[in-house]
């Protein structure tokens, strides 16, 4: 399996070998400026206690708070929250919003818990953690499996610790909790905008607008009510325990309908069941991995039919892969472009809060839609420039920005 890490480390290596920065700046930027580990004491349900481990990574803070989200999962690791805190200050500059980036989780399955125990293990994380955290040094987010009622537990118990009221210490809150209007769109709807200046540059041919998205979550769910806006045909959607096809189009509404009837997309009447394997194989316009991780790797890249992949999760090609699309003309639109519209949107929520400001919806995604166009447009020139592949010109358009603010 490849080391999150070690990849993020190696895709900075290969844009520095294209624009000339300076070794020194690099150098500080191949790691983070600190991570932290806790151990979380937390009182089961049944009377006995259970030691959880928690982390956050600070990757850099040049350009403002580092800012990144908490995830709840069972594979955790420090390698890589490493790696999600260094894609996020990349990220965080690529849309030219004023945050580092930061990164944290713990270790647990978050459906083995009760509510309570959830709870006193959020709670539990900010004890050990809430020196590192404020509005203007980190600023914490949902990530996979934490949401809304989970930052509004962090927000207060942030609050009773430091004595303060500060809603901006967390973004990503519920709207009763001072969250903003169409954060819950945004990461899906801002790859959607990308895909519309994707079509407006040719990237994709005109008349072929198929999409297979893996994933069925959040941010799929969004991207493809986005893209059928745009005329595009879904044919493929998955989620952990496989997918679907259909060559005239599937119906996401009664997939959603049927996942919440039967807890899975297998199965749904007048499609046919795909792995997910599959699903990344089809002959396509656009494949979109809106799940995990190291999905598209030097085993599955030959077999890619794609033309444009949008990276809606965090990472999911590996170097190698990479290498091979390059060479087949495979556009990739890389995570840290791709989704950032989740963490602009975000930003906005921080602005809103510090300013004690509330703004429309239409406001909101109006400003989301000018940032994803105009990130798009400097990457797109980048590429242009250095005649690169979009991943390398994101990271050099990032990377310029860091630098400058470190100097
Ligand atoms: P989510 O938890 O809502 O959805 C995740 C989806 O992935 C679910 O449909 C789940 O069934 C599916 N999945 C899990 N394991 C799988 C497997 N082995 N094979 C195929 N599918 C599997 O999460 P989300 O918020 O939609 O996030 C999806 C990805 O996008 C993550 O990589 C996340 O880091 C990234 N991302 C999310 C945001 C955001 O704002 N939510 C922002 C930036 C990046």
């Amino acid at each position: 399996m490849n080391n999150p890490f070690e990849s993020a480390q190696a895709q900075l290596r290969e844009a520095e070998s294209i624009a000339n920065f300076e070794t020194d700046k690099i150098a500080r930027l191949m790691q983070p400026d600190r991570y932290t580990e806790v151990s979380i004491p937390v009182r089961m349900d049944d009377g006995t206690q259970k030691i959880f481990t928690g982390f956050r990574s600070q990757h850099n803070n040049a350009r403002g708070p580092y800012k990144g989200g908490i995830r709840y999962h069972q594979q955790v690791n420090l390698d890589e929250i490493k790696a999600l805190s260094f894609w996020m200050s990349f990220k965080n500059a690529v849309v030219n919003v004023p945050f580092g980036g930061g990164k944290g989780g713990i270790i647990v399955n978050p459906k083995e818990l009760s509510e309570g125990e959830l709870e006193r293990l959020s709670r539990g994380y900010i004890q050990k953690m809430y020196r590192l955290f404020g509005p203007e040094f980190d600023v914490p987010a949902p990530d996979v499996n934490t949401n809304g009622q989970i930052m509004g537990w962090f927000l207060d118990e942030y609050e009773k610790l430091a004595a303060t009221v500060a809603p901006a210490t967390f973004t990503g809150k519920n709207i009763e909790d001072g969250g903003s209007e169409g954060r819950t769109e945004a990461t899906g709807y801002g790859g959607g905008y990308i895909v519309r200046e994707a079509l407006a540059a040719e990237i994709i041919p005109a008349g072929k607008k198929t999409i297979a998205i893996q994933g069925f979550g959040n941010v799929a769910t969004y991207l493809a009510e986005s893209v059928a806006h745009l005329g595009f045909t879904i044919v493929a959607l998955s989620d952990s325990k496989g997918g679907i096809y259909k060559v005239g189009g599937i119906d996401v509404a009664a997939a959603e309908k049927h996942k919440k009837a039967t807890g899975a997309l297998k199965g749904l009447a007048g499609t046919e069941n795909i792995s997910n394997e599959e699903l990344l194989e089809l002959d396509v316009a656009v494949l979109v991995p809106a799940a995990l991780e190291n999905v598209l790797t030097a085993e599955n890249a030959e077999r890619i039919k794609a033309h444009l992949i949008l990276e809606m999760a965090n990472g999911p090609t590996t170097p190698e892969a990479d290498i091979v699309f390059h060479r087949k003309g495979i556009a990739v639109i890389p995570d840290i472009l791709a989704n950032s519209g989740g963490v602009c949107t975000s930003y906005f929520e921080w602005y809103q809060n510090m300013h004690n400001e509330k703004w429309s919806k239409e406001e909101v995604l109006k400003k989301l839609d000018e940032h994803m166009v105009k990130a798009f447009a400097e990457v797109a020139a980048k590429k242009n420039e250095h005649q690169t592949t979009y991943r390398n010109a994101a990271y050099i358009v990032a990377a310029a920005r860091i630098i400058a603010a470190m100097t």
